[in-house]
């Protein structure tokens, strides 16, 4: 008896139907099935409104908190930018209020341009560009009708797609593969792209129509794939493939994230241009009208389309199975490989693969070679390190040029964070329609100022806080499910936190000195309407604005104007970028409020903003000072300024790093008496906290000790060094209590900087002082050295993270012993 319908929740949805290229491995047109030669070309207003509303109700009705949706084609692009934002436009809509719409767009690439990715950028629809390697493996297959080559307008694009404005629209590249082509060269072609991932695809075949192979040669297709694994895991996965990670994660018991592998249940329906549904493309491949249901959007439910049996057979797992594959070893991470590659007329698709023998050896062949698997690198490892960049941060210190693309991995997670706040804030039902609406216009200015400023926007996204703030909204969104109402309390709390996407947005038009066509709705916390990187407007007195949690702002390019409720409040633009106090001209009955700017310190050419303002930096482990009078700030100026030389001169391996990367001083509040408090925070790249020491070598010490933490939390964005499932805990030996693996390394990397700082004051100083100095570094040294041998032993490190230790170990030898500051190399 067959398994129930799984819910449908992938579409792809065929807004054109024809294609510019004429590839001639096409499985649209070069296939068995030819029904495109019958549809109209592009998909009528009435099949995308009908489609919306199935996939709505479907959605609705299942509770599915996501669905995905792919523009596909023929060549999608050939719809036009206009068709295309109708056809987006109606499917934000319909699922509106319904659940979290990811939208993509699969093109060959060769019309893609600034307006098409203008309109992506907009809506954050990620795109997918097929492209079969260098530029000979591209021409072998993918031409124009009249033999031209496709290869430079595709590189176009992705370079388009690479810029900073769009890449974090960049889904990756789809590759078809041919094992005529040489797969180190393709690899390597394709990885220069930077693409988040590849998918490799298996050339389209049955029995009836094998894959073209050198007799005798039975897995030629895993040679080739082989040959690809070996140098990406010797390259340590620089990209995802995947082919490599479905393979990798259905090994290690977990899913595959691809049709073609794995036990799954498909859950895909394909809605062609004339709306009828029909199978996954790939049943083009076996025999005409394969993917053919008999249904369409305008009559049937898709509760009704997931129970076509058909749909229903790949819903089967192991049951849906010949006994040949039921009874293979590696049946869990293959799955019998694509549907479509099982058939032979006249018995169906009871059968093995037809790269079975491919799909075998490729799959033990990644199986040995498990225990050398780093398998948590993270998605955005293409910001690489080379070795010496990530030996010499290991040894704890780290170039300008390393902290640049630490800090590049950090922008590319904070705009994916943006991104995934809109997508989820417009799209959760549970989230009041006002904030929706409000979100929506914020990042519709937000987008505009990107558009024409990008390096506006990118400068109020480089704000440490900013990361805070989008992880508590996701948190907070991602709680709150597809459905239910929020309690009161959660309401307020999330309102003024997605509110403050339209603080983000008016900082972003101010820097740039854009006038933003509509009002931006920003949340009023404590009396105060904050400008993220830029300051707060402080109101006090006025009317009575008890209930008042909103402002709006206005911005014309010169005069921005705040307004609460009947109360206005106006500034100049380049006054409120001008870091110092400004005058406010009050409208009604406004009563008194003053402009507070983020105030600059600043030493020997190099600028920290003294953040004192921002909501979002209270989250450093110890209270967040209140707002510094200018006595105060003028002490921070002195110190910051004498800590700085202090540590250009005594400690130049550390230097380059805290220039490049250190953008926020965050003052707390004054600890006990004779105790220093200082905090890093894990999503605030940039910025340290601390309360101001007794005298400015101290505040030099904080500043080396903390940024450590700084450096390991955005290498651990970008590599796996531990296990994450190491729940064990571990003896830190200058702490009473026990702590988690991350929290050892943490303090062990930034104790590498406190015991050289310790050594070199021993060495600087006399007497007294120096003796000081020399027990403090005998102490920390010492523990220093047994907390690495603890993580050494912990059996918890990947192989990354054993080389980190190595490095940690070497930079930790006995005074003299260690490599020469600032030249590490790789361990
Ligand atoms: S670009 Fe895609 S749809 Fe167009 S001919 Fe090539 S494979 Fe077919
Ligand atoms: S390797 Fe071959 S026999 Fe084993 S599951 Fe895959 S297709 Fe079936």
């Amino acid at each position: 008896m067959d398994k129930p319908a799984v819910p449908l929740d992938q579409f792809v949805l065929k807004v054109h139907s024809r294609c510019d290229l004429a590839c001639d491995h096409c499985y649209v047109y070069e296939s068995a099935d030819q029904s495109w030669r019958d549809r109209p070309l592009g998909m009528p207003d009435e099949v995308i409104s009908h489609t919306a509303q199935r996939i709505a109700e479907h959605a609705a009705e299942h509770r599915l908190s996501a669905v995905q949706v792919v523009l596909h084609g023929g060549e999608p692009l050939l719809a036009g930018p206009g068709r295309l934002r109708s056809i987006i436009t109606e499917l934000h809509s319909a699922l509106r209020g319904v659940c979290h719409l990811d939208l993509r767009i699969h093109t060959n690439g060769v019309r893609l341009d600034r307006t098409c990715c203008e309109l992506f950028a907009e809506f954050g629809v990620k795109v997918g560009i097929s492209l079969d390697g260098d530029r000979v493996a591209n021409d072998r297959h993918r031409r124009y009708a009249n033999g031209r080559s496709s290869y430079d307008q595709v590189v176009a694009a992705v370079t388009l797609l690479r810029t900073r404005q769009y890449r974090h629209l960049y889904a990756g590249l789809l590759c078809t593969v041919d094992i005529a082509n040489d797969p180190m060269v393709v690899y390597e072609a394709l990885r220069a792209l930077e693409p988040p991932r590849v998918d490799f695809l298996l050339p389209h075949a049955t029995w009836d129509d094998p894959p073209a192979r050198t007799p005798g040669r039975e897995s030629q297709y895993a040679d080739w794939l082989i040959a690809i694994f070996d140098r990406w895991l010797a390259d340590e996965r620089p990209i995802g493939i995947r082919t490599f990670d479905s393979i990798l994660s259905t090994l290690a018991g977990g899913d595959s994230a691809t049709e073609a592998l794995g036990l799954a249940p498909s859950s895909l329906v394909v809605i062609e241009t004339d709306g009828s549904y029909e199978q996954v493309d790939s049943l083009k491949a076996t025999f005409d009208g394969a993917p053919a249901t008999g249904f369409d959007v305008f009559r049937h439910a898709l509760d009704v389309v997931a129970r076509h049996p058909g749909i229903l057979a790949r819903q089967q797992g192991l049951a849906g199975l010949c006994q040949t594959c039921q009874e293979c070893p590696v049946v869990s991470s293959c799955g019998g490989g694509l549907y479509a590659h099982r058939y032979r007329s006249g018995s169906g698709f009871g059968h093995p693969s037809v790269y079975c023998a491919d799909l075998l050896d490729l799959i033990n062949h990644i199986k040995r070679r498990l225990p050398e698997v780093n398998t948590e690198r993270r998605p955005v490892a293409n910001r690489d390190l080379s070795d010496d960049e990530f030996g010499d941060l290991a040894a704890g210190y780290g170039s300008a040029a390393a902290i640049a693309k630490l800090m590049e991995a950090q922008h590319i997670l904070c705009r994916a964070a943006l991104a995934a706040i809109y997508q989820a804030g417009t799209s959760t039902p549970a989230v009041p329609a006002p904030v929706r609406a409000a979100l929506h216009s914020a990042w519709s200015a937000l987008t505009m100022t990107d558009r024409g400023r990008p390096d506006a926007v990118d400068a109020v996204l480089a704000h440490p806080y900013l990361r805070v703030w989008a992880v508590r909204c996701l948190e907070q969104l991602k709680g709150m499910g597809s459905g239910d109402p929020a309690d009161p309390a959660t309401d307020t709390r999330l309102a003024g936190d997605l509110n403050h996407l339209g603080a983000i947005a008016a900082a972003a038009a101010v820097c740039a000195g854009y006038q933003v066509e509509a009002d931006i709705t920003v949340p009023v916390l404590a009396d105060a309407v904050h400008l993220p990187t830029l300051g707060r407007l402080v109101v006090s007195g006025g009317s009575p604005r008890p209930e008042c949690q909103e402002a709006v702002v206005s911005i014309d390019g010169k005069a921005v104007s705040i307004r609460i409720a009947d109360d206005c409040w106006e500034m100049t633009s380049a006054d409120l970028r001008s870091g110092e106090p400004c005058a406010v001209t009050t409208f009604g009955d406004g009563g008194s409020a003053s402009w507070q700017p983020v105030r600059v310190l600043k030493a020997n050419g190099l600028r920290v903003a003294l953040e004192d303002t921002d909501p979002y930096r209270d989250c450093h482990q110890w209270p967040a000072a209140a707002r510094l009078a200018e006595a105060e700030v003028a002490q921070w100026q002195r110190y910051f300024q004498d800590a700085w030389r202090e540590i250009e001169r005594h400690f130049p391996a550390y230097a380059p790093a805290i220039a490049a990367g250190l953008t926020v001083l965050m003052p707390m509040s004054a600890p006990p008496p004779g105790r220093d408090i200082s905090a890093a925070a894990r999503h605030a790249f940039g910025a340290i906290g601390t309360a101001l020491p007794a005298d400015a070598t101290t505040l030099a010490l904080l500043i080396m000790h903390e940024f450590q933490h700084v450096k390991l939390g955005a290498i651990l964005d970008l590599y796996g060094l531990y296990d994450p499932a190491d729940h064990w805990l571990y003896h830190a030996p200058w702490r009473a209590d026990m702590r988690p693996l991350e929290g050892l390394l943490q303090g062990t990397y930034a104790h590498l900087a406190v015991s050289e700082y310790w050594r070199t004051r021993q060495q600087i100083t006399v007497g007294q002082e120096a003796q000081v100095a020399g027990e403090r570094f005998a102490f920390w040294h010492g523990h220093t050295q047994d907390a690495i041998e603890t993580l050494a032993g912990s059996g918890s490190m990947t192989p990354l993270g054993m080389r980190f230790v190595q490095r940690m170990r070497l930079s930790a030898q006995p005074t003299g012993a260690g490599p020469a500051p600032g030249n590490g190399t790789a361990g």
